[in-house]
């Protein structure tokens, strides 16, 4: 099944799922209670949303030994994790402002876990019953403000660097899949889900012995190799096999 969020012409936003070209509405909330009405709107009289608003965005850096390598990093020997302000999602579509503070800004193409249910100290063994699915995002970065600044709450945080949908896939196996980068249609990154450092489980088991998980937030499982440079007027597309893909403009601020 896969779920999304969208809006009508001018109307509020609202939850529903996705088959082929056609929505339905989800009468509820699909981490909780719900009911599926009929998949009956043509999908190109919506506008798809961000599929969920999560309360903490969490991700992994150099998670991928290629990517590691790439910025002269040492594989970490347990996962290094930092945190997105859920003020920095957008909608797939929307446009990645690029913030007058840095002249390097980068995409990382990532699968995106995202939470169902609350849960503190989850096994790994037990993380497939806390992943309520999967999307995608691009975890966009101001990589001078990464290495001048030391920690990463600013290059990782602007508004619009968190690029998310276009719906969570609840029957995807992220065992191995292929996740691609475009920028403008020049292929950039490239990489399988199967060569992460730390995998799923052992990512939900290591957030959640330092957290509480609730439904919606989402895990970021870091990106493959080939990160580089978005500019004014470029598109960014992330495609995961098996999954979709994400599409967005990018804009100078
Ligand atoms: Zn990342």
């Amino acid at each position: 099944m896969r779920f999304i969020r969208f809006q009508l012409k001018d109307q509020s936003a609202r939850q529903g799922w996705i088959l082929d070209d056609k929505i339905g509405e989800v009468e509820g909330d699909f981490f909780g209670e719900y009911r599926r009405l009929k998949a009956e709107i043509p999908l190109e009289d919506v506008r798809l949303l961000a599929p969920c608003q999560p309360g903490k965005i969490i991700c992994v850096g150099r998670n991928y030994v290629d990517h590691a390598k790439e910025l002269g990093n040492e594989v970490p020997t347990v996962p290094l994790i930092f945190m997105k302000p859920p003020s920095s999602v957008i909608n797939p579509g929307d446009a990645v402002i690029l913030p007058p503070q840095s002249r390097q800004v980068e995409h990382e193409a990532e699968l995106v876990a995202v939470i169902g249910k609350r849960g503190r100290n989850i096994t790994a063994d037990q993380s497939r019953e806390y992943i309520f699915g999967y999307t995608i995002g691009n975890d966009i970065t101001a990589r001078d403000l990464q290495k001048s600044d030391g920690q990463w709450t600013r290059a990782k945080g602007f508004d619009t660097f968190c690029p998310l949908g276009p719906w969570i896939d609840t029957d995807f196996d992220a065992a191995d899949a292929l996740i691609t980068c475009r920028v403008s249609g020049q292929p950039r990154q490239m990489g399988s889900t199967r060569d992460m450092v730390f995998s799923v489980g052992t990512l939900v088991a290591f957030v959640s012995s330092v957290m509480t998980l609730e439904p919606g937030d989402l895990i970021f499982t870091g990106t493959p190799a080939g990160v580089g440079p978005l500019l004014d007027g470029d598109e960014v597309t992330v495609e995961i096999e098996g999954l979709g893909s994400l599409n967005n403009l990018v804009r100078k601020g």
